[in-house]
């Protein structure tokens, strides 16, 4: 009986360590950290993510980037804004998302008085932006490109789900789309349960949560003229910054700088301000508006951003004058 009671104490002692070494050998899922990087979108673009499958979720992240890419690149033939462009004077049928990033841009377009116009393609083919084959274009052919330009020209037509352009128009999404795709691999990343990472296209930083050691994330914002310097460090919780700078895509003719962002109403690259960085919630917004923002100028670039809450901006002009709006003191160290 005794011996009994002794077998069932040694039995009890043995499944219980029996239990805890199991519980110490079976692996917890464990949290890590990637960054990947892959061009897209004639950028690099680089994700970090932490999380239990981080791989994956950035690998999700960039098919997502791709195919938004594949949608609003004028320069592969099967997009759609490419059958637009072809099919300019016609009715062209689209998704809900092309509707969608149309009226944000059309929006935009009112916005910045026709600072930011989507209809402003034919002209950055001329100046050679996108092909490659930059010149200086001679007035004639600018004057008639200047007659394709005009985003009240685009008709959607929402209920039917179709949009037009003018005939001899041609539409260029560039000052938006990359803010788009990266609003979209953003929420690729969230749905997959990322809770701490970073998106960054060519300029573009999108945060998701804080740092993988919890502190806030502190992004640099690049000085216009020195690629290795910053001008500022600005602190990103959930937020993104977009910067457009004359110094992306320019070539230089007889000392003078020609740019990829056209004045709409000129024809000419614009002048005065030579980078812009949008703060704010959404990339797509922030990216129209720091087109919209460069091409109107210190004085009224400031206004708008003024006037809209939840964006804000750093501008800097050619003289290399900052200005921070006020609602981004707090979150901005100047270098
Ligand atoms: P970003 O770098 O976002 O400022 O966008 C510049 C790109 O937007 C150019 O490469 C053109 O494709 C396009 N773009 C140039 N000028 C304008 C403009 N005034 N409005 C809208 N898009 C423009
Ligand atoms: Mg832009």
């Amino acid at each position: 009986m005794k011996h009994r009671r002794y077998l069932i104490y040694v039995l009890i002692l043995l499944a219980i360590g029996g239990l805890v070494v199991g519980a110490i050998l079976v692996k917890r899922p464990q949290s890590v950290s990637v960054s990947k990087s892959k061009f897209i979108m004639d950028t690099v673009v680089e994700i970090r993510a932490t999380g239990l499958d981080p791989e994956a979720a950035i690998d999700a992240a960039f098919l997502e980037m791709e195919r938004v890419e594949l949608v609003f690149s004028r320069h592969l033939k099967d997009s759609i804004v490419t059958k637009i462009n072809q099919q300019a004077g016609q009715w062209v049928t689209v998704t809900e998302e092309v509707l969608a990033l149309l009226g944000k841009a059309l929006h935009y377009s009112a916005l910045s008085s026709g600072a930011f116009d989507i209809t402003i393609g034919r002209l950055v083919d001329l100046w050679g932006f996108g092909t490659g084959a930059n010149q200086v274009p001679n007035e004639m052919e600018l004057r008639q490109a200047l007659g394709s330009i005009g985003y009240r020209g685009v008709e959607v037509d929402a209920n039917a789900k179709r949009v037009m352009i003018p005939a001899g128009a041609k539409i260029d999404l560039g000052g938006i789309a990359k803010g788009y795709a990266v609003d979209q691999a953003q929420k690729v990343l969230e749905a997959a349960g990322i809770k701490s990472g970073m998106i960054y296209a060519g300029g573009d930083i999108t945060t998701i949560g804080a740092k993988p050691d919890g502190s806030t994330w502190r992004v640099g914002v690049q000085h216009p003229r020195d690629s290795a310097k910053l001008i500022a460090v600005v602190e990103l919780e959930n937020k993104t910054i977009v910067t457009s700078g004359d110094y992306e895509r320019y070539f230089i003719d007889n000392g003078i700088r020609y740019h990829h962002i056209i004045n709409p109403h000129t024809g000419y690259p614009t002048q005065g301000v030579i980078s812009v960085t949008v703060y704010g919630p959404e990339a797509a917004d922030a990216d129209a508006l720091s087109t919209a923002v460069f091409v109107l100028g210190m004085e009224r670039g400031c206004e708008l951003i003024e006037s809209l809450p939840g964006y804000e901006a750093i501008i800097v002009d050619q003289s290399g004058n900052i200005w921070v709006s006020s609602g981004l003191a707090d979150e901005v160290e100047l270098r």
